[in-house]
């Protein structure tokens, strides 16, 4: 067992059969590609034009500037916000995906689709000013379609994109406003990066970073609808229990995993699987069809259905090693390439889904909306399939898996508070925060990294935080770290938690029927639903006429890793947020660029990034901050 690659057991299990078998995973790849390129890990090269590539060295022992006379900090900050965008795009256009969905329901195009969440739907027609009075069920869903996906294409640049708008406090947006960076659309603030970092544009770092707070703001609103839309289409998460870790996957059953980060496909993959169950056990597996979850996607069905979850991002490759995976179906976003290569080792089917996302070694099925069912129907049996050719003698599934209760959406939270307080739902949290029982909301969002020990980081900070009775959330890959560990359970409540915050959560737990304590870290989703925390953060300011910068209420990304979490954590500094990040960013090249992240936006927005790897000293710096903002309020 090699700690430095994971703290969790199973992935040991698995990398140490890989191993034995010359099996290469993400860990070996990365070991190949040490040293580094330090210019890299500085941020300090830069490639946009073919003059390069130019590498400044930034310690004054070579070239201080590229050919074309770029700095260390245009440089570096070119380089950020370009990441920024990239991540931006990647978010929206998932959210666009699902307003485009809706808009071919409202003309009849979407026939598998329906609302399940009515009174969702109605929330965001008033959200968004749309008047219900009269209107039949279709004009109304074109109408939401078509202000959402406004947010994509306003020319007005002095009018704010609406899901930004409707859902930060009013001091907020007045603050973004006056700053130039509440985006008006949110592909215009992809293309405004893209075009001030062309070669001989914006040099200026100040400049280019504040393009960096509005696209990140960009991405924030793309995120937004997307949860808020997907949860109308397929059902506000409710609170919800499952299991997690490789111990999900069953001998006896067609296994397959979904992977990847949009809902649109994989809640009918698993309605599907329950369809066609009876082929899985005429084809032998008396189980029948066993759908679980990897990453996002796996977060998405985890939340809406207590489908389990076998593993989150980095080690996606190890259910195909346990020889009983027989089809892992992708859509888009942190798929490893290495999963076409390594599924051909075994009868694992890898089949990729959308246009945007192919990998060689895979079988492509292309999704449609229009046909939603019936392409889910070829992907389960194209599974099938696979089973019949699985060798029954390789199967090695490591046998651990811990429960977890999860389905935490800010509706759920709320739905639990109100069974202490019908008329005031939101009054008892508040008041357990103003009195210290809760002395601040820590969100643990981002991936996973080789870098360093997978989970460890997570689990590190958040067992710091608990004793110290802070209220630990969870999305994305850092909800899976604590899924897989047990950490979203009353157990670990009754373990981990400081006592003040133990009688708060046992008392919200009891009150809601639970019989227990809530979990010790509350899952809130996949990584595109970090917005859930700032609905609620955002209702816990208004509630109390504050700004989201006076709140003690931090971000934590221990393990960051995409383009997608580098403009999270951006428009959580945006949004006011003290943000750790536990991986150092590709910055530290310029000390202009270093500054204005971590002290200069305490003055623009409040918010400012901490780095610290050191999971110890990061949980005691997140704590300061939020004893900082404590002091602030006077409580
Ligand atoms: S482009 Fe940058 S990171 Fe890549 S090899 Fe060259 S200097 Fe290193
Ligand atoms: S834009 Fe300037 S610094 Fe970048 S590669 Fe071209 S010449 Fe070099």
């Amino acid at each position: 067992m090699n700690k430095n690659q994971s703290c969790e057991p199973c992935a040991n299990e698995m990398l140490t059969l890989a191993r034995t078998n010359k099996f290469e995973t993400v860990w070996d790849r990365y070991e190949q590609q040490l040293p580094q390129c330090g210019f890299g890990l500085l941020g300090v090269c830069c490639r946009l034009c073919w003059k390069g590539p130019c590498r400044v060295n930034p310690v004054g022992d070579g070239p201080d500037q590229g050919v074309c006379g770029a700095d260390v900090h245009t440089i570096v900050a070119r380089n950020l916000i370009r990441g920024i965008a990239a991540g931006t795009a990647a978010h929206s256009d998932h959210g666009r995906h699902i307003a485009k969905t809706l808009l071919e329901m409202s003309e009849g195009h979407a026939p598998d689709y329906i609302i399940k969440d009515q009174e969702k739907l109605h929330g965001i027609a008033a959200r968004l000013n749309i008047s219900l009075d009269g209107k039949e069920h279709n004009q109304l869903l074109r109408e939401i379609a078509l202000k959402s996906l406004e947010d994509f294409s306003r020319q007005d640049e002095k009018i704010p994109c609406a899901w930004l708008e409707s859902t930060i406090p009013e001091v907020r947006l007045a603050k973004l406003t006056a700053l130039g960076v509440a985006p008006h659309n949110i592909d215009a603030s992809i293309a405004d990066i893209m075009a001030r970092t062309h070669v001989g544009t914006d040099a200026d770092p100040a400049n280019l970073l504040l393009a960096g707070l509005r696209g990140s703001l960009a991405d924030y609103t793309g995120m937004y609808l997307a949860t808020e839309l997907s949860d109308a289409l397929f059902g506000t998460p409710e609170p919800v229990v499952t299991s997690a870790n490789l111990g999900v996957i069953k001998a006896n059953c067609v296994n397959i995993a979904v992977n990847g980060h949009n809902p649109l496909l994989s809640e009918f993959v698993c309605d599907m699987a329950a369809e066609l169950n009876d082929e899985a056990i005429q084809a032998g597996a008396d189980g029948g069809i066993n759908v679980v979850g990897v990453c996002c996607t796996g977060n998405e069905v985890l939340m809406r259905r207590g489908i389990p979850l076998a593993t989150n991002y980095l080690s996606q490759e190890l259910p195909i090693l346990t020889g009983a995976l027989d089809a892992i179906v992708v859509d888009v976003q942190c798929i490893m390439p290495s999963l076409g290569k390594l599924s051909e080792c075994f009868h694992t089917k890898l089949i990729t889904t959308m246009s945007s996302c192919k990998i060689p070694g895979a079988t492509h099925i292309e999704f449609q909306t229009q046909t939603a069912k019936e392409s889910s129907r070829e992907i389960i049996r194209l599974a099938i399939a696979a089973y019949k050719r699985r060798d029954h003698d390789k199967v090695n599934i490591p046998q651990h898996s811990s429960t977890v209760i999860g389905g935490f959406s800010a509706e759920a939270v709320v739905g639990a508070l109100s069974k202490l307080d019908a008329n005031d739902p939101l009054k008892p949290l508040l008041d357990n925060i103003v009195n210290g029982n809760i002395q601040g909301v820590a969100l643990f969002a981002g991936c996973n990294t080789p870098k360093v020990p997978q989970d460890q980081a997570y689990l590190t900070i958040a067992k710091e935080l608990a004793k110290r009775n802070v209220l630990l959330l969870a999305t994305g890959c850092g909800a899976g770290a604590f899924a897989k560990a047990g950490m979203m359970t009353m157990e670990a409540t009754e373990e981990f938690a400081g006592d003040s915050l133990k009688a708060v959560l046992r008392a919200i737990g009891e009150a809601a029927g639970l019989n227990g304590p809530l979990p010790l870290v509350l899952h809130m989703g996949s990584c595109v639903d970090n917005t859930r925390a700032v609905s609620l953060a955002v209702a816990l300011a208004n509630k109390i006429g504050v700004d989201l910068d006076q709140l003690p209420v931090v971000a934590s990304a221990p393990e960051c890793m995409s383009e997608k979490a580098l403009a999270i954590g951006t428009w959580a500094v945006s949004l006011g947020f003290p943000t750790h990040l536990g991986v150092i960013p590709q910055v530290m090249g310029s000390s202009v660029v270093v500054d204005v992240l971590t002290e200069k936006t305490k003055d623009l927005t409040g918010g400012y990034f901490i780095v610290e790897t050191d999971p110890q000293a990061a949980a005691q710096k997140i704590y300061t901050a939020i004893q900082e903002r404590r002091q602030l309020l006077g409580i």
